[in-house]
């Protein structure tokens, strides 16, 4: 559910009309729902009511890279949220934001040395390392410093997730975790080296998941693996069951598995783990709580179908170029004509397409649309490209609304190249 609703025949963002907010900030623009974002962390939180997690409760930790903007992450942290971060940058925007250390994850193959120190400064909850290079490399670390650092393994189950290819992340080629059968050997060496204090497991088999079976396979193989490394003597307080539960997008496939599904199997399987439960929603928090607002610029006659050439392009919005991604493509004051059409934006790349012959609302040039269910991996994702200034967000929240982010000026974008001195 979200809180975009047409009123007096006009698409409203709560209680503000997106073509107000095409007319003060200019398209193509992020518009992001307050009430949307809240709705879901608590439908969230709800479905996470019955999980066993110790007298702490299951830790939230938002997965930043799905919408790192600072006002949506600030939105969260007043609701308790934590962070899931993947990098220095992420981490610093999460604590600017206003979320605590302590409910700060880091995750990710890369972690470099600056970042282990930024992480083990900070103090965050727990580090999940992806490979036993990386566990040396952070023992050295927190040595050097005179600190401890609270450490995870994340473990690749070899489970297929069902989902595009460069979202999942779970099978046995993919370059995340470490693998199941090597676990115990990785706990072993941690074990070896100074400076880390082991807490627990962690896994996250990929993104857009739109069935709960794999989730459940992996969960189940994380609870033997539980058993396993406490009968081997460690002692295991936190499972972090990552994220990756999928949103709608379009209306005509089946609704993904709804959170309070997702709570009741997690709640099945890790009854008895005695543990701390982490969790790392992204778009299932975010996804639906935002839409890119965008005009038409003009209707090209097409061989067969239309092109309708849209000033937002795939800098803005990636996912369709990049996973080839369906989003809903709605006018923002609908006539009730329908048309069948090519939707594109202005780049100079046939990849730069949002839609091939797509039923839609009949259109005219000037009109404004919107692209549905872009508030996870829209804006975060967006680059300059064809020296396209970055996309600009905007906040609402009820009948009040700020922009979040501004609009770059090209010149900002020209400035920031210096010549060298021979030229
Ligand atoms: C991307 C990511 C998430 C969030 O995934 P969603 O599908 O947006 O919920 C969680 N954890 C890790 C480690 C990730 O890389």
């Amino acid at each position: 559910m979200d809180h975009f609703n047409l009123k007096d025949g006009v698409l409203h963002a709560e209680d503000v009309s997106l073509p107000a907010i095409a007319e003060a900030v200019g398209t193509p623009v992020y518009v992001y729902s307050t009430a949307t974002i809240e709705r879901h962390v608590e439908v969230f939180k709800a479905a996470l009511a019955d999980v066993e997690s110790g007298p702490a409760g299951p830790l939230i930790a938002f997965a930043v890279k799905a919408n790192p903007n600072r006002a949506v992450l600030a939105t969260m942290a007043n609701m308790g949220l934590g962070a899931d971060v993947v990098s220095g940058g992420e981490l610093l925007r999460a604590r600017a934001a206003g979320m605590p250390a302590d409910r700060i994850v880091f995750s990710g193959v890369g972690k470099t040395a600056e970042e282990m120190r930024l992480g083990l400064t900070e103090g965050i909850f727990q580090f999940n390392l992806e490979s036993e290079p990386e566990a040396e490399m952070l023992a050295e670390v927190a040595t050097a410093m005179g600190v401890r650092a609270p450490v995870a393994f994340r473990i690749n189950p070899n489970v297929i997730a069902g989902t595009h290819a460069k979202i999942s992340t779970g099978g046995s080629e993919d370059k995340f975790g470490v693998a199941y059968d090597r676990a115990l050997a990785a706990y072993a060496r941690a074990t070896e080296l100074p400076g880390l204090d082991i807490r627990g497991v962690a896994v996250h088999i990929g993104s857009q998941l739109t069935d709960l079976a794999p989730s459940r396979a992996a969960f189940e193989k994380i609870g033997t693996l539980i058993a396993e490394l406490r009968a081997a003597g460690y002692s295991i307080a936190t499972a972090d069951l990552g994220g990756g539960l999928g949103v709608p997008y379009d209306p005509a496939k089946p609704v993904p598995p709804l959170p309070a599904a997702y709570g009741a199997m997690v709640s099945e399987v890790t009854k008895g783990w005695n543990v701390r439960l982490v969790f790392e929603p992204g778009r299932v928090i975010v996804g639906n709580a935002g839409v890119l607002l965008s005009r038409v610029i003009r209707v090209k006659q097409g061989v067969t179908d239309p092109f309708v050439i849209v000033d937002a392009a795939m800098n803005d919005l990636m996912r369709p170029s990049l996973y080839d991604a369906w989003h809903d493509i709605v006018q923002v004051s609908p006539t009730g004509t329908a048309m069948t059409a090519n939707v594109v934006g202005p780049i100079c790349e046939s990849g730069d397409t949002f839609a091939r012959k797509r039923v839609m609302d009949s259109v005219e040039p000037g009109d404004l649309v919107v692209f549905k269910t872009a508030g996870a991996y829209g804006a975060t994702m967006a680059n300059t490209y064809n020296s396209r200034a970055l996309t600009p967000e905007v906040l609402v929240n009820g009948d009040q609304w700020a922009v979040v982010r501004a609009r770059q000026p090209v010149e900002a974008l020209i400035a920031a190249d210096t010549l060298p001195p021979w030229i």
